[in-house]
């Protein structure tokens, strides 16, 4: 698969996680704030100023999330906040004492930002800070007292909603996960061929297309229709599977002998299409030399039989107003010249 497609749908899962980033820090900053309107009103000034600063944190990281596009730094605003919060009102008390019922948030918000195996991590080094909080003896410093069936239970159903999170995460991951996976198959499925593992018909049309669209004089281009020579003796004297193994082996040989900017594609049974970039007729027919010579030299050697083949290239160099097909006629009917002539030779059109 190409790296352009795995990134596209990478992009994807970015951009999504990016919004979920922006809309966790807008609804965080909404309800700090809010918050803070009733520590006021209950005239709990400590803890409306720590809201009213928590808010204006949410509030920068939406700004870095939603205008600068810092989604990992925004993440991480949003998760050490949220915690400095929920430990604060753990600590504190909050309005009446409800404080810890906000902890609830921590699961959920930790494994969707961090993933499942961070995430987890973070949780249970935040379960340890809240029980040190709850548990440490007022004696030892003062904070919230809550009864102990209270500080039990809301261990039990933290840990009950992390464990329930962490599932929900792990499916999600796998779906996540399962997806690029058959995203990548079919992309690989539209642009390549199977066999060879070389470009497609498909995108070799769409590849030259591509060319003649930005083609000009200064920037000359070439095709080269090559077809193997009595292929169909090959399959009958060796096997189809062996006929197969030199389809495979050829192709290899191919991209060996051509240069970075050539393109070479699978057009049909025992066809191949090359394009050629910045190449002239001339230039094209020295990279068709090269290849039948590849060819002619080489030997495809099986378990018990070594078998050698040639091939025969019609060159076509592009002119303007071709279209792409009357750019590959051209270039067949030079192919059937070469084999017309007595095959293994490079026939420009
Ligand atoms: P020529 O020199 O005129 O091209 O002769 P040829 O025998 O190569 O031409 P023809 O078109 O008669 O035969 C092409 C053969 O290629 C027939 C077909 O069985 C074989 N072929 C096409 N695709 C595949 C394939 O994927 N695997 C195998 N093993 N053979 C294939
Ligand atoms: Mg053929
Ligand atoms: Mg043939």
């Amino acid at each position: 698969m190409s790296i352009k497609n795995q990134s596209k749908l990478q992009r994807f899962g970015e951009l999504q996680q990016a919004r979920v980033i922006a809309l966790f820090s807008l609804v965080g900053m909404s309800i700090t704030f809010l918050m803070m309107c009733f520590a006021i009103k209950n005239a709990n000034i400590t803890l409306a100023i720590s809201l009213l600063f928590a808010s204006a944190v949410y509030g920068v990281a939406f700004y870095l999330v939603n205008n600068k596009n810092h989604v990992k730094l925004s993440s991480y605003i949003i998760i050490y906040s949220l915690y400095a919060l929920m430990l604060y009102l753990v600590y504190s008390g909050g309005v009446a004492s409800t404080g810890p019922l906000w902890i609830f948030i921590v699961p959920p918000v930790s494994l969707y930002v961090h993933g499942l195996r961070r995430g987890l991590i973070n949780i249970t080094v935040f379960v340890l800070l809240i029980c040190l909080i709850m548990f440490i003896p007022q004696s030892v410093y003062a904070h919230a007292i809550y009864p102990i069936e209270f500080k039990l239970r809301l261990l039990y159903s933290f840990l009950t909603i992390s464990f329930l999170s962490a599932l929900y995460e792990y499916s999600r991951s796998q779906l996540y996960n399962n997806a690029l996976e058959l995203n990548q198959k079919l992309h690989h499925l539209a642009h390549y061929d199977d066999l060879t593992g070389l470009h497609n018909r498909r995108d070799a049309q769409r590849k030259l297309n591509k060319k003649i669209a930005v083609a000009d004089t200064s920037k000359p281009l070439s095709i080269l229709l090559c077809d193997i020579d009595f292929f169909k003796l090959v399959n009958d004297k060796y096997g189809h599977s062996a006929g197969d193994a030199v389809l495979t082996e050829l192709s290899q040989v191919f991209k060996a002998s051509l240069r970075e900017t050539d393109y070479v594609a699978r057009w049909g049974g025992e066809e191949f299409l090359f394009i050629l970039a910045q190449t002239d007729q001339a230039a094209a027919f020295d990279v068709a030399e090269r290849l039948r010579c590849a060819v002619f030299k080489h030997t495809v050697s099986l378990d018990d039989e070594d078998i050698k083949v040639t091939i025969s290239i019609g060159i076509k160099e592009y002119q303007q107003d071709l279209t792409s097909d009357q750019l590959i006629n051209d270039a067949d009917k030079a192919l059937y010249e070469a084999k017309r002539l007595g095959r293994n030779r490079s026939i420009p059109a």
